[in-house]
Formats: structure tokens, C-alpha cells, sequence
């Protein structure tokens, strides 16, 4: 065994168990939310991070990348070591990151923004957005979902200094240099596919919201020049209106959704069955209210964790989930442990590709029983609500991402400016007269999620992407084996050995492109 082997089988004798013990932990603490298991899910969380901060491993990690090694033993290296430098950061400064980070959050957990006097929370906020025909509580209602900006802008600007210095201390840029390096992303060719994206979104974006703004001008009885944000339902206008969808309730009402998704990785070759013996799929008492898929050991330990009812957006989210369930337990096993995982932007593609299905008509009819004459009325309907989505969403990562650079650029800037400014440029919207309160700070992403917003974007571009391979190489993907065969192949099984930008390539047979999104919004819009 050479001496890079050595360092990594000490590495992985180490994190191993670390990992399993804060991925149980962190199971228990979402399905039984007791203090015990908070308390035991903090402690495995601050061992793992211990062992991801020690100095000692980290010198060894780096004298063996700089001996070299045969390829998959450095390509265990290079994880390990980008696994490791986040965490290399002198302890005081690291300290003050988890505690404001901390600070911050439970501020957004506990914040509430008034409306007439009444406090409201997200849900009252979007519910006055989405229904409410008043301009004035509309626009009090939007004001009051950026109070909480105000209450923490100092921090997140804080926030901002210090992990700058901590990046700087490890010799980067700043913090979003350093973000984007350690998770495999090259910055000049992030920034090269946000401008294609921006180019093939910017003109299908304009017209989408003029007809947009035509409908609520109407609606609010005013001029198009006179709309706000406040006159779009989402705080953010992240989010395509309702009044743009399409009303699924009937086609899911009393259908066993769990059922449904198995099926549709079962028609494609791909068994779910052990990840849903292990899953959590049902809303209880005490129990977290979102979902998400973990792979607890890399040994075929995966599982759910959902609220499931029968609607659109569990079907879409089962969907979702078990993508990532099956991207896990289709690793390949002799894969030595630190392989066996993926990248987030391709995993996150997986899951993307296999939730839209819920908004798909083909879907709707072969694996639903929607009958063909009214899944061919829905189809036109349902594309052009995926093409806006996908649109308004693109539009509003843009801004994320271009302010994030900025933030970290220099946190202190006259930032409202920068905002409003990337507000109007990518969303087009028009700012409120005079506003120069910290809307920015408001994104809860901005303090306790930096500079990883351009990963749901890169999800939506692998999920076109490997779309558009399934169509040419399988001809579609639902009850497509072929599809399944391909992707346990291609896709899953290779893990973490190839580098995702290349397996993305080397899968579709192109590097990654925003072409794929652009022509499925294209399509969509056409109809
Ligand atoms: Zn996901």
C-alpha cells in the first residue's frame, strides 16, 4: 500500500463512522423531533465537524495530493481535501460562524412581519399575495415579508466579513471563491453558463412577463407602469403565479401517490421497494414537515422522509425523492466508500428530471389513468406552466448569484443599491420609489445557505440535459427499461469517480448547457 493509500484509509477509518452516526442521528431528530434526540443529533454533527477540522489529517491529505497517486486514489484525495478546507479555519473565527449563523436563523424562525397592526407569518404573507385585490395590504403585506432583512442585516454583512477572512486565511479570493472551488465548480465557467442562461431566457422572459403584466394591470385595474412587486404573489416573484398553472387537484384526489412513483421506477427498470421499506412517508405528530432523501451508510441504507397526500406536489416530490434514492442505491458497491456518492448538481438533476413528471400529460395518462382525451386538453397547459417556471426561476438565480459574488466582493457596498439594481436588470422589476431598505438580507439562502443558490439552477439544466439524452438513446422515460438500464449505467453507477462535469459528459455526450432548458421552455411557450 503506498503512503496516498495509507492517508486515505486512515481518513475514511475515521469520517466513516462519523458520517453514519450524524446521518442516524439526523433521521431521528426529523421524524421525532424530541431534545434528546436534538441533543444527540448536535453532538454527532459537532464530532463529524471536529474530525473535518483537524489540522493533522488535512497536512497528510495534502502531502499525498502533492505526491501523487493512482487515479482513484486521487480522486479520493481531491474529495477528501475539498471535504476538509472549509473547515481548516482558525477555531475562533469558525466558532463565530456557527454561533451567528445560529442567531440568524432562529431570528427567521421566530420573526413576524405586521400587516394593520397583526402579525403575520409566510403562509398569511402568501395567502394576502395570492388573494388579496387591495393594493395597500398587498404592498403592506409584501413590506411586512422584508422586515426581517432589516433585523439581520448587520449580521449577514458580519456573516460576510468573517467568512471572508476565513477564506482569505486559506488563501482565496473570499468566501464565494472558495465556495464555488470546493464544491468542484469552476467560477469563470459558472459565470459563462449564468450568461447563456441569462441570453436564451432574457427575450422569452420579457414576453412571458409583458403578458403577464397585461393580466395584472388588468386585475388591479392599473397602469402596466404602475405594477410593483407587491403585485406578483411571490415575495421574491421566485414563483409563477397560481393564476399561470394548471389545477391538478381532481387528477390526484384519492390517488395513493407513493404507489404511483414506485411504479414509474418500476416501469423503468428501477427498484424502489427497499428505500420505501425504510421511509417515513406519512405527515404525524412531531415529525419535520418537508422531505428529503439520505443515504445513511453508502452500503444501500437509503431513505424517505415526507408528508405524503394526494396532491400534485407530493407526487412531484416522491418523485423527486426517490431519484435521489435511486441515484444511492445505484453506486456501484466495489466502489471504495468515499466514491460511493454523487455530486449535488447531478443528483439534484436526477430528482428535478423525475418530479416533473407529475406535470407531464404522458405521465398523467400511462401511469395515473388519466384518460387520453383530457390528458391531450391538459398538455399544452401543463408545458407552458413548466416553461414559465423554469423561466422565472432562471431569471431569479440569476440575481442570487450575481449578488452573492457581489456581497462577498465587498460586504460594504451600499447593497440595496446592487440589489435592486440585478432586481430590475434579470427580473424586471420596478423597484419602489426611494427603497433602500436590506430586501437582500431578507433570502434566509444569503445567511445560512452562501453561495449555493446556483445549484437548483444546475439541477434544472442536467435535468433538460439528460432529458433530451433519454429521448434520443431510450426514446422517452416513462416504462422505459432502456432509460432506467441507462442511468443506473451511465449515470449512477460511476459515483464520485469521475468528476460530475465530466460524468455529465461523458453520459450525454456534451459538457453541461443551458440549450436543453432553453428549448424545453421554447416548446412550452409555443403551444
Ligand atoms: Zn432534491
Amino acid at each position: 500500500m503506498s503512503d496516498s493509500e495509507a492517508v486515505v484509509r486512515r481518513a475514511v477509518e475515521r469520517l466513516r463512522p462519523l458520517y453514519k452516526a450524524a446521518s442516524e442521528s439526523w433521521w431521528d431528530a426529523n421524524v421525532s423531533a424530541t431534545e434528546e434526540n436534538e441533543r444527540r443529533r448536535v453532538a454527532a454533527e459537532l464530532a463529524l465537524s471536529d474530525a473535518l477540522a483537524d489540522a493533522e489529517l488535512f497536512d497528510d491529505v495534502e502531502a499525498a495530493r502533492a505526491n501523487g497517486a493512482a487515479p482513484l486514489v486521487r480522486r479520493q484525495l481531491e474529495l477528501l481535501h475539498a471535504s476538509l478546507v472549509p473547515n481548516q479555519v482558525p477555531e475562533a473565527i469558525r466558532h463565530r460562524i456557527v454561533e451567528l449563523e445560529a442567531s440568524v436563523e432562529s431570528r427567521f424562525a421566530q420573526h413576524r412581519g405586521e400587516v394593520d397592526g397583526r402579525a403575520v407569518d409566510d403562509n398569511e404573507i402568501k395567502r394576502i399575495l395570492r388573494e388579496s385585490d387591495d393594493e395597500a395590504e398587498r404592498r403592506a403585506a409584501w413590506e411586512a415579508s422584508k422586515t426581517v432583512g432589516a433585523a439581520v442585516a448587520d449580521d449577514v454583512r458580519e456573516l460576510a466579513r468573517l467568512r471572508n477572512e476565513a477564506a482569505r486565511s486559506l488563501g482565496y479570493r473570499d468566501w464565494f471563491a472558495l465556495a464555488v472551488a470546493t464544491s468542484e465548480m469552476d467560477e469563470t465557467r459558472l459565470f459563462a453558463t449564468l450568461d447563456e442562461c441569462d441570453r436564451l431566457t432574457a427575450e422569452p422572459f420579457a414576453r412571458w412577463k409583458a403578458e403577464t403584466d397585461a393580466r395584472l394591470a388588468e386585475r388591479f385595474g392599473c397602469a402596466v407602469g404602475s405594477l410593483r412587486p407587491w403585485h406578483y404573489e411571490d415575495p421574491f416573484f421566485q414563483e409563477v403565479p397560481a393564476a399561470g398553472g394548471v389545477d391538478l387537484t381532481a387528477v390526484f384526489a384519492g390517488k395513493d401517490v407513493v404507489a404511483l412513483a414506485r411504479e414509474t421506477y418500476e416501469r423503468m427498470g428501477v427498484e424502489t421497494g427497499p428505500i420505501l421499506e425504510r421511509s417515513d412517508l406519512f405527515p404525524r405528530e412531531g415529525k419535520c414537515q418537508h422531505a428529503f432523501c439520505i443515504d445513511v451508510d453508502r452500503e444501500g441504507d437509503v431513505r424517505v422522509l415526507a408528508n405524503v397526500v394526494a396532491d400534485r406536489y407530493w407526487a412531484d416530490t416522491m418523485l423527486h425523492e426517490l431519484g435521489h434514492g435511486a441515484y444511492d442505491i445505484g453506486f456501484d458497491r466495489t466502489l471504495p466508500w468515499l466514491l460511493r456518492d454523487c455530486h449535488l448538481t447531478v443528483t439534484e438533476g436526477m430528482a428535478i428530471l423525475m418530479g416533473r413528471l407529475a406535470q407531464d400529460a404522458d405521465w398523467l395518462r400511462e401511469v395515473v389513468g388519466v384518460d387520453a382525451e383530457e390528458a391531450g386538453r391538459l398538455e399544452p397547459r401543463l408545458r407552458a406552466a413548466l416553461a414559465a417556471e423554469a423561466l422565472v426561476f432562471t431569471r431569479w438565480v440569476l440575481v442570487m448569484t450575481n449578488f452573492e459574488r457581489a456581497l462577498y466582493a465587498d460586504p460594504e457596498a451600499d447593497l440595496a443599491a446592487t440589489w435592486w439594481e440585478l432586481v430590475s436588470r434579470h427580473q424586471l422589476l420596478t423597484p419602489p420609489e426611494g427603497r433602500d431598505a436590506p430586501d437582500w438580507a431578507a433570502k434566509i439562502h444569503v445567511a445560512c445557505a452562501p453561495v449555493y443558490y446556483h445549484t437548483y439552477l444546475y439541477g434544472n439544466l442536467v435535468a433538460s440535459q439528460l432529458h433530451a439524452t433519454l429521448d434520443r438513446v431510450a426514446g422517452g422515460l416513462i416504462g422505459r427499461p432502456e432509460a432506467g438500464a441507462f442511468l443506473g449505467e451511465r449515470v449512477f453507477r460511476p459515483g464520485q469517480s469521475v468528476r460530475w462535469d465530466r460524468l455529465l459528459e461523458q453520459a450525454t455526450g456534451e459538457a453541461l448547457t443551458a440549450k436543453h432548458l432553453a428549448r424545453d421552455i421554447a416548446a412550452g411557450l409555443a403551444d
